[in-house]
Formats: structure tokens, C-alpha cells, sequence
């Protein structure tokens, strides 16, 4: 254990093998000996939590998710992330099914969960909650509520935290308000595109809750951010032609990927020196919900399917890395 007061957790899920593989032919490589250990080959890999291929969205949410509701509104800042290769089950395990209670992934179980504690709150607490919704693209902020805002800059406010400056925030008081906001990035997502497929595979998608606490009679006030990151697909770059990304795409993205392993494991090392925030927008626009008193929580998507075998070891590794 390093010495240090960063809090980091490692889940690993595993999707089922899909139709295609089984049609191919492809066996399922992933071995689960006990409840935190996943095998592929001969390597073994230990995490905080494993979630194997017959999880309900419920257990990988009550796994992930659901503690960093209460620190939230404790006014901590918080993060989680997926990650993993392109079809490994990202989208699927941050969101899935935004309007089906029972394949409803991580986003719309926090939504839902949020407001209920709040309504339970003190009846002297006042809240402001705002979300925002932006992708990231070549190195560049694009407004998922605006289309206008292509390539919106990161400043830093008083306190030095950085933030994209010009990022829609919409204020919403109930759940269904957040949904819709979700629905509407979504689709100007799609418009901006035209293969919504390969761009959400080339683009982290960073959906961004924010909630205030005001006390109606002291003004004291308490906030917590809370992002929620679906990252860019993992997969190296001899392999991305399948996917029809250009070497360009597949270097940034890389590199930021990289960026994120790197400032993630020196907090976890519990670092002190300089930790490399700048080395990408990615771990620039999370700084302020990376390292300090945050909480990270880092899901890695795996695919079973031997035909996926050394993605598979590079995402369990890039897991590891993280502890
Ligand atoms: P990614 O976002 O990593 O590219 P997706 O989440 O879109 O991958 O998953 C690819 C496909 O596999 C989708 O059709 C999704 O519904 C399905 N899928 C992913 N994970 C699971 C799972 N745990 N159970 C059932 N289907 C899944
Ligand atoms: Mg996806």
C-alpha cells in the first residue's frame, strides 16, 4: 500500500462473448478463480472489484457507483471512468439503456439515486444542480449542448483548478431533466457526425454533475463534482483500421490514454512531486476530481473472446497500473 490518502478503485467487468464471436467460433478466455481475480492465459490480475459476464447492471452499479453518491454530496469531488477497447461494453456499463430500469447502466442509476438522498436531505438545505456534457476530440472541447462551441479553451479559475470556460451548464431539478439532457447531447452528438459508431470510438464523452448546497440560514455552502467518463476505445494501432481510425486519431488518443495511466499512478504512489495534469486536456479538464480528496473510480471493459485476447491483457494491465 503506497503511503498516501488518494483513493483509487480498480473494477474490472467482463461482457458476455456476443453473437459474432459465438457464430466465429471464439472461446471465452477470461477465468474467474475467485471474486476479485480475473485470468487470461496464464496471467492473473487481482482488483478492488471483478464483475464477470453474467453481472446485472444493478451489481456493477452498487460496486462502482453507488458510494460515491454519498461522498458527492459531502462535498467531495469524484470521478469515474471507463475504459477499455471499443465494443468491450463502455457505453453499455456508464449508460446502457437510458429509459429501461433494468439494463439502465451507471449515469441514470446516480441520477436517480442522487435525488432521492437529496430529497431526504435537511429541509434548511437549498440545491443547485447543473450538469454539463462535452466530448473530447483530437485534443478538442466540443459542447455536446451546443454544437456551436467546437473547440472551447481551459482556463484556470483563482484557486489555479482549471475548467472549460464557456461550457453550457444546465441547471435541472429532477431526474428526468438530467435524462433528457443526456438524450439531447446524444443526438447532437450524432448530427455532428457520420458514423456516430467510429466517433464515439475516437472521443471521450465526459458528462459532468455539479451540486451546490446552500444552508437558507447560515449561506453556508458545500459543492460536489461529480464526472462520469466514457473514454475513447483503447485499441492499439495496428489494429484500429478495423475500426476505421486514422493513425492520427488512434496517436492523440493514445497519448492521452497514456497521460491519464501516468497521473493516476503517481497519485496512487502517492506522489508528491509534480504530478503531469498537463500532459493532455483530459486529465487537465479532471484535475480539479483527480488526486486531492477525490475519488477515482476506474471500470475496465473486457472482452471474453480470444479473438480479443491482447486487448484484453492490455486493458487488465492498464487496470494494474492504476493500484
Ligand atoms: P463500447 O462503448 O466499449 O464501444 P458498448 O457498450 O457499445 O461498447 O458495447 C458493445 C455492444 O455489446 C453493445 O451492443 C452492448 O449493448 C453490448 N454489451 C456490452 N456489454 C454488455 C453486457 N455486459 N451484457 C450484454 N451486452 C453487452
Ligand atoms: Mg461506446
Amino acid at each position: 500500500m503506497a503511503d498516501s490518502s488518494y483513493c483509487i478503485k480498480v473494477v474490472c467487468r467482463v461482457r458476455p462473448l456476443n453473437g459474432k464471436e459465438k457464430a466465429a467460433g471464439n472461446s471465452f478466455v477470461v477465468g474467474f478463480p475467485t471474486t476479485n481475480v480475473v485470468t487470461v492465459g496464464n496471467k492473473t490480475f487481482q482488483y478492488d472489484s471483478v464483475l464477470r459476464h453474467d453481472s446485472t447492471q444493478e451489481q456493477v452499479y452498487t460496486a462502482t457507483a453507488q458510494p460515491l453518491v454519498k461522498d458527492v454530496l459531502s462535498g467531495y469531488n469524484a470521478t469515474i471512468f471507463a475504459y477499455g477497447q471499443t465494443s468491450s461494453g463502455k457505453t453499455h456499463t456508464m449508460e446502457g439503456d437510458l429509459d429501461d430500469v433494468n439494463t439502465r447502466g451507471i449515469i441514470p442509476r446516480i441520477i436517480y439515486d442522487l435525488f432521492d438522498q437529496i430529497y431526504e436531505m435537511d429541509s434548511n438545505l437549498e440545491f443547485h444542480i447543473k450538469v454539463s456534457y462535452f466530448e473530447l476530440y483530437m485534443e478538442k472541447v466540443r459542447d455536446l449542448l451546443d454544437i456551436t462551441k467546437v473547440n472551447l479553451p481551459i482556463h484556470e479559475n483563482k484557486q489555479k483548478v482549471p475548467y472549460v470556460k464557456g461550457v453550457t451548464e444546465r441547471f435541472v431539478t429532477i431526474p428526468e431533466e438530467v435524462l433528457a439532457t443526456i438524450e439531447e447531447g446524444k443526438s447532437n452528438r450524432h448530427v455532428s457526425v457520420t458514423n456516430m459508431n467510429a466517433h464515439s470510438s475516437r472521443s471521450h464523452a465526459i458528462f459532468l454533475i455539479s451540486i451546490k448546497q446552500v444552508h437558507k440560514e447560515t449561506q453556508k455552502t458545500l459543492t460536489g463534482k461529480l464526472f462520469l467518463v466514457d473514454l475513447a476505445g483503447s485499441e492499439k494501432v495496428e489494429k484500429t483500421n478495423a475500426q476505421g481510425l486514422t493513425l492520427d486519431e488512434a496517436k492523440t488518443i493514445n497519448k492521452s490514454l497514456l497521460a491519464l495511466s501516468n497521473v493516476i499512478s503517481k497519485l496512487s504512489e502517492g506522489s508528491k512531486s509534480h504530478i503531469p495534469y498537463r500532459d493532455s486536456k483530459l486529465t487537465r479538464v479532471l484535475q480539479e476530481s483527480l488526486g486531492g480528496n477525490a475519488r477515482t473510480t476506474l471500470i475496465i471493459c473486457c472482452s471474453p473472446s480470444g479473438s480479443n485476447e491482447s486487448e484484453t491483457k492490455g486493458t487488465l494491465l492498464f487496470g494494474e497500473r492504476a493500484k
